[in-house]
């Protein structure tokens, strides 16, 4: 793919823009050059003033948040900056704001509970079969609502530290999985990173090796051929990158992207829910096509943890399932991220989702299920795990007269609004036949006519949909019954 016009495409701002606007004196070889980028990073208000407003109001407050946790800002990134725009989505996940200050006290040091999970300092030992590793304290650039600031102040990892972790991964048969992340693994040295991911290849139970990293988002010059080389020596080597806004893709970003799937490393995204970065459905569907295309699978939509100085970035819980809900069946599945909370305290990360499925009976086989329209489906369970040759099929009888299905409480309210929009035939013709041929609009009722929803499995002669044929038989319970009589 021509990775120039993919942000034209996007109708996205070109860095080449940003950077004549930002810094027309950087010669090509050093804008190109990431150690220029990484050494140029703007880390004080003095520095970031030559570039971008800030209120005489707002240097106190600012530089309070800024001693708080530390800023940098690669050149590229700030390139990609409207300078002109006070809420600009990527100043806002870099630029220290007065509403930082705001909330300075709010919120955890370790909302995770990374340390009280910390077998050998570095590693996160959550999960049976997979653990986390922290190599350093450095990143390409720092975002103000990293959940791992308090890590950012201690010097990097010494190398004894880093041969404790690995010792530790290495006496731990249970660990097939290890998540290599932020601080940056990606801002070491080549032969530096070549060395730690040696080591832990030499470990013959680890399966895989996943890195977390931003570098691909804020120092896409950093993925040069050496480095793709290097990693295309370790495989199976995953790569977690962070793109939050379609911003952010650029066509350097496309690039860098390219040449480490080109090295064979699958590439999935992780990005976090963001006021007023990110938090509505066009931007995050714009955000997983854009990534779909430069052939990133969107993989975790995190809710926005309650770190210390981050509460002026979260959202309700409501928000992320309503920006899954506006993509689930609007857009292709492989651009739908899985939305998740990271449970504070350290619980993991929780998948949570609209409700599709409105009731589901047990007993009955039975579920209640709604589409992406709102539209209503019945679903009827294979008859029962345990049937017999003996449960014959008979022939349906005529349809009958349909009841109302019953409704968990909070379910009711949702499928009630979904009638009230439902189309009045949506019969899918389906074998199984789970659904009826009209949804009555409106009143509640969850299946239309020939759907069994009230009477199907009680009666002796159960209608189910459209299909022709249904076993005699009415609960699992008495075919159960009768296969236990017939084994005797
Ligand atoms: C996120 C995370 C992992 C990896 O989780 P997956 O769901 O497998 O991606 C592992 N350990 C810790 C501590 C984590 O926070
Ligand atoms: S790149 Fe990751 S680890 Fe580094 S500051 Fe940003 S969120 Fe935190």
């Amino acid at each position: 793919m021509n990775v120039e016009s993919l942000a034209e495409r996007l109708g996205r701002r070109t860095t080449r823009r940003g950077r004549e606007h930002y810094y027309p004196d950087a010669s090509d070889a050093d804008w190109n050059d990431w150690r220029w980028q990484f050494r140029h990073r703007v880390t004080t208000l003095e520095e970031l003033a030559r570039f971008l407003p800030i209120p005489a109001a707002e240097w106190a407050a600012r530089s309070q948040v800024l001693s708080d946790f530390r800023m940098g800002i690669t050149p590229y990134y700030l390139s990609l900056i409207d300078a002109d725009d006070p809420n600009d989505p990527l100043l806002r996940q870099v630029v220290p704001l007065a509403e930082e200050n705001l909330y300075r006290a709010v919120g955890d040091e370790d909302p995770l509970g990374e340390e009280k999970f910390s077998p050998v300092p570095g590693i996160t030992h959550r999960y049976p079969d997979r653990v986390l590793m922290v190599l350093s304290n450095n990143c390409a650039i720092y975002c103000r609502y990293c959940t791992r600031k308090r890590t950012m102040y201690d010097g990097a990892s010494a190398d004894v530290e880093i041969d404790r972790m690995v010792d530790y991964i290495a006496r731990t048969p249970s660990v097939r999985d290890v998540v290599v992340s932020g601080g940056d693994p990606l801002n070491f040295a080549t032969a530096k990173l070549d060395s730690i991911l040696s080591k832990l290849r030499a470990i013959p139970h680890l399966e895989i090796i996943r890195i977390g990293t931003r570098v691909p988002v804020a120092l896409p010059q950093r993925i040069d051929d050496e480095l793709c080389e290097m990693l295309a020596r370790h495989h199976p080597l995953w790569i977690n990158v962070h793109y939050n806004h379609p911003n952010e893709l650029t066509p350097d970003a496309a690039r860098a992207c390219d040449k480490l799937s080109r090295a064979g490393v699958p590439l999935n995204n992780q990005a976090v829910l963001l006021k007023g970065v990110n938090d509505d459905v066009a931007t995050i569907k714009a955000l997983c096509h854009g990534l779909m295309k430069m052939r990133v699978r969107p993989y975790y939509l995190y809710q926005c943890d309650p770190v210390r100085g981050a509460e002026h970035f979260r959202t309700p819980i409501a928000k992320g399932i309503e920006i899954i809900e506006g993509l689930r069946g609007h857009t292709s599945g492989l651009a739908i991220p899985t939305y998740v909370i990271d449970a504070p305290g350290g619980g993991g990360k929780i998948p949570v989702q609209p409700d599709y499925l409105l009731h589901y009976d047990r007993e009955k086989g039975r579920a209640l299920l709604r589409n992406y329209q709102g539209k209503l489906y019945e679903y009827l369970e294979p008859r029962a795990a345990n049937a017999s040759p003996n449960d014959v099929l008979v022939p349906a009888a005529p349809p009958a007269a349909s009841g109302p299905v019953a409704l968990a409480g909070s379910n009711k309210k949702r499928v009630e609004a979904a009638s009230a929009g439902a189309p009045s035939s949506n019969g899918n013709g389906h074998a199984a036949g789970a659904t009826g041929n009209g949804t009555p609009a409106g009143n509640g009722q969850a299946s239309g006519n020939g759907s069994s929803a009230s009477n199907g499995r009680n009666g002796a002669a159960p209608v189910v949909g459209k299909s022709k044929w249904v076993h005699r038989g009415s609960t699992r319970a008495e075919r159960a019954a009768r296969t236990k009589k017939r084994d005797k």
